[in-house]
């Protein structure tokens, strides 16, 4: 591995685990949770094979399985199709997603399946992240925004979703922005969205606290893994939309997938999944599975979120490695002597590497304003990463992406 001990020392891990990961093990049997058939408390080690544990998603009053489908990465829509026989009901993707063909592949899989038996959540970007719609206003806005929703609804064949998403939102400007908040009313008017809400995997805890102060959505999805560093800070703000009635999905929960580039480690995803249902106040997460195995692998938890010793301790292996999942949290970008996006190209390498998704990674690093060897002569990074990450490595494999063409992806 070339990466270098990080710098997430172990003093400070070990104070965060006894809160963050030890002591949310320990106590498995005090988790709120909802069975199938009424609220209740959710089933203690040893008790594997029970029922599904169900939660409810906020004021949406959406009831769903701990355990929902991020779709992002799947291309075999029989694992879709299995998701749902085997018990899933939420299915999570998004506009880009493989450029519209998840949202096709999603409809072919639902066509025929009663339309109350499963739920489906798709996003689109606002004026911050589509340069198509910056510095429109009013209807001239609305009408290309919500007209990506038609889009949605098209490849899905539906005539709603139940979940809206604005897309990936970093700060209070974005969630808070009143064209948008304008048009996702009419988007529910309109019944083609059921609730709305928004996605977070950056500045989480501060973006959901915007998005409690505004007062317009039902719904977050947020990043949220025991890797983060941040994570006591991001489960308060988790509990303070809960107590707001909004409803919270966790996403990136398994942190990378793998803790090395060449996948010769893999992280326990049982345990970290585990570890983030067993916020009461996540309803459910989206793990991101492409394979029948990894389905089985995910579901296996939904009855059973008790962490074992054992577990706790795979999951503090991330005590001595850097792993492959950036927290997004900028700190490295100050001492980049060309401010590149660092980011964004690290978020690229765990698609490329972690999910084994080179065309999430192609589209993303595509659409940064940098070249295909954006370090070019830097001699000596100095861009440290809070986690030991080898940024100028990094920075210069990821952005070979670059020069491909497109259309090796299409
Ligand atoms: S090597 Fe690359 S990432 Fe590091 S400081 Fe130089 S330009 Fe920035
Ligand atoms: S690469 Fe930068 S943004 Fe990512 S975890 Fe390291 S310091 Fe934070």
């Amino acid at each position: 591995m070339s990466d270098k001990t990080n710098g997430f020392g172990r003093r400070s891990f070990l104070k965060q685990g006894l809160t963050g990961l030890a002591a949310i093990g320990a106590a498995p049997g005090v988790v709120k949770a909802a069975a199938l058939g009424g609220e209740g408390t959710a089933p203690s080690a040893g008790q594997a094979g029970g029922r599904p544990i169900v939660r409810t998603l906020g004021r949406t009053g959406l009831k769903m399985p701990i355990v929902s489908m991020g779709v992002m990465n799947a291309d075999n829509p029989a694992v879709v199709q299995a998701a749902l026989d085997t018990g899933i009901t939420l299915l999570d993707t998004a506009w880009g997603y493989q450029r519209g063909r998840n949202e096709q592949m999603i409809g072919e899989v639902v066509k025929g399946r009663p339309r109350d038996s499963y739920l489906v959540a798709t996003k689109i970007h606002g004026p911050f992240r589509d340069k198509a719609l910056v510095g429109l206003k009013g209807e001239a806005f609305e009408k290309p925004f919500l007209a990506k929703l038609d889009v949605c609804l098209g490849r899905l064949g539906l005539d709603y979703v139940d979940i809206l998403y604005l897309h990936n939102n970093t700060e209070a400007e974005h969630v808070q922005d009143e064209g948008v908040i304008a048009a996702f009313e009419k988007a529910k008017k309109s019944g083609k969205a059921r609730f709305v809400g928004i996605t977070t995997h950056a500045n989480e805890p501060a973006v959901i606290r915007y998005t409690i102060a505004a007062k317009a959505y039902d719904v977050i999805l947020t990043g949220y893994n025991f890797m983060m560093d941040y994570r006591e800070d991001l489960r308060r703000a988790v509990a303070e939309a809960a107590a707001a009635g909004l409803g919270v999905i966790a996403m990136k929960t398994q942190a990378g997938v793998y803790w090395d580039k060449a996948k010769t480690q893999k992280i326990n995803m049982r345990a970290a999944l585990k570890w983030v249902l067993n916020d009461p106040n996540v309803t459910t997460a989206v793990p991101g599975f492409t394979t029948f195995d990894q389905l089985k692998e995910d579901w296996s938890v939904v009855s059973d979120i008790s962490l074992s010793p054992e577990e706790i301790k795979d999951l503090r292996l991330g005590e001595s490695v850097a792993g492959l999942y950036c927290q997004q949290c900028g700190r490295c970008v100050a001492g980049c002597s060309r401010a590149l996006p660092i980011p964004d190209l690290m978020r690229g390498y765990m698609y490329a590497y972690g999910y084994r998704n080179l065309q999430a990674a192609h589209e993303l690093v595509g659409s940064l304003e940098i070249d295909g060897n954006p370090c070019g002569d830097c001699a000596g990074c100095t861009a440290a990463c809070v986690k030991g990450f080898d940024v100028a490595d990094r920075v210069r494999d990821i952005s070979r992406l670059k020069n491909i063409p497109g259309d090796f992806f299409a």
